[in-house]
């Protein structure tokens, strides 16, 4: 079947079809399927997007309902019935079992949207402007997001200086040796530090994109007492950590920190449906009317879907299910993928792991593309992360079939072996 039309008139910005250039017609739970019938397991889940699979039954019930009911399909900022089972939903799953005080905020649809508010929050609440983001973190692509975000490539992309942020050695991955907390606390107090008080520092508890760096219990609390003591606004990103990915709904929760704004968005709507959402302590909600506007803020179809989300997180039990689905990843990769060579690493949590082949003493980012080419042909979807994209992503849904997992594993498993035997040939 034809892909000339993309070639021809989408725009060269695109990228996951690049490494999956299947036209993709169906797809139900953790499989998709092209229009010539093929299928893949997903391991990408829509970056994040899809906790609960694609087309779960629940949820799209719920969305069929709505739209043959004439119910409001775009209602801007708006009081709707379908927001306020919403946020009462929330409030009953989310907030009120962890003592949040945090008040809601609807931003744009993209994750990208919801970090902008949040830093624009932080700075507003402070009074100041510098940001501490960390060196492998990634929050988005719009300009304010981009400053926090680390990577050279995507930095570059946006032609003009991204400044007001410094960037620390994150604790998880190849900056771990760096005791990154002295260094913010040298920032705040040394009067030569170049910076002054921060504004906010933005941390993802687990970094994503940046290769499945996972930050240490101690190193999150210790965090939170750092901003505690210097008033500074802790902003969790939990755009791809939270909704159950990591088990808890929030994967900060694993530390038992509570930040003092929190982002959302990916699997919020459980339906790949666009939503995005700022949590704020009531204190640091300053905001005039209408100072954070956007046309498509509260998508009332995403509000729809995030409510049978909320209910399923709850019916599933999503933090037993990560749980189990995590250990038969940890195991299967320890047993069968990193005895394949001593430079293969595994990172991860709950039911996000990365299988890191910088180690390895190859050209890690060829051979990971390689790896990803590879299971693509056997029938796995599977993206890569990290610095030079040497890591493996493993990201299902949450609610994939043992036997489904374990398969996809098996395909993971071949190719690494077998591209580690073509690229060790001299
Ligand atoms: N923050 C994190 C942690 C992310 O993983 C992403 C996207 O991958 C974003 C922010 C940006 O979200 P979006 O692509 O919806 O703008």
């Amino acid at each position: 079947m034809s892909i000339d039309i993309f070639n021809e008139r989408e725009s060269d910005v695109r990228s996951y079809c690049r490494s999956f250039p299947a036209v993709f017609t169906t797809a139900r739970g953790a499989i998709l399927w092209d229009e010539n019938g093929r299928s893949w397991i997903d391991f990408l889940a829509g970056a994040g997007a899809l906790n609960y699979g694609h087309n779960p039954r629940e949820i799209r019930s719920k969305l069929i309902e709505h739209l043959e009911s004439d119910a409001i399909c775009h209602g801007l900022d708006l009081h709707t019935a379908t927001k306020r089972r919403f946020l009462e939903t929330f409030e009953r799953v989310v907030l009120a079992p962890r003592n949040m005080p945090h008040k809601v905020q609807f931003t744009g649809p993209t994750g990208a949207n919801a970090v902008e508010a949040a830093l624009k929050i932080a700075r507003k609440a402070t009074g100041r402007a510098g940001v501490v983001a960390f060196m492998g973190g990634f929050h988005g692509m719009s300009l304010g997001a981009l400053a926090v975000t680390s990577n050279a490539e995507s930095r570059a992309g946006g032609g003009v200086s991204l400044g007001d942020v410094t960037f620390a050695p994150f604790p998880g991955g190849p900056t771990s040796h760096i005791d990154s907390l002295a260094w913010i606390r040298m920032l705040c107090e040394d009067s030569h530090s170049g910076t002054g008080l921060p504004a906010a520092i933005i941390v993802e508890p687990v970094q994503a994109e940046g290769g499945v760096n996972v930050a240490p219990v101690e190193w999150l609390r210790g965090l939170r007492a750092l901003c505690d003591e210097y008033a500074i606004v802790l902003i969790m990103d939990e755009i791809q950590t939270g909704c159950g990915r990591t088990g808890p709904f929030l994967a900060a929760e694993h530390a038992d920190v509570m930040a003092d704004v929190i982002t959302l968005s990916k699997s919020i709507s459980g339906y790949g449906l666009p939503m995005s959402l700022v949590l704020m302590r009531p204190e640091l909600d300053l905001w005039k009317p209408a100072e954070h506007n956007g046309t498509f803020r509260g998508n009332q179809m995403a509000f729809v879907a995030g409510t049978a989300a909320l209910e399923l997180f709850e019916a599933l039990d999503v933090p037993a299910l990560v749980d189990s689905a995590g250990l038969v990843v940890s195991d299967f990769v320890s047993k069968e993928i990193l005895p394949l060579d001593p430079g293969i690493a595994l990172r991860g949590i709950g039911l996000m792991w990365g299988i890191d082949m910088s180690g390895t003493r190859l050209d890690a980012t060829t051979l990971a593309a390689d790896i990803a080419r590879r299971c693509y042909h056997a029938g796995l979807v599977i993206e890569r992360c990290g610095r030079g994209d040497s890591v493996l992503k493993v990201l299902p849904p949450l609610t994939i079939a043992t036997e489904e997992l374990v398969l996809g594993l098996s395909i993971l498993r071949d190719a690494i072996a077998a591209e580690m035997a073509v690229e060790k040939k001299p």
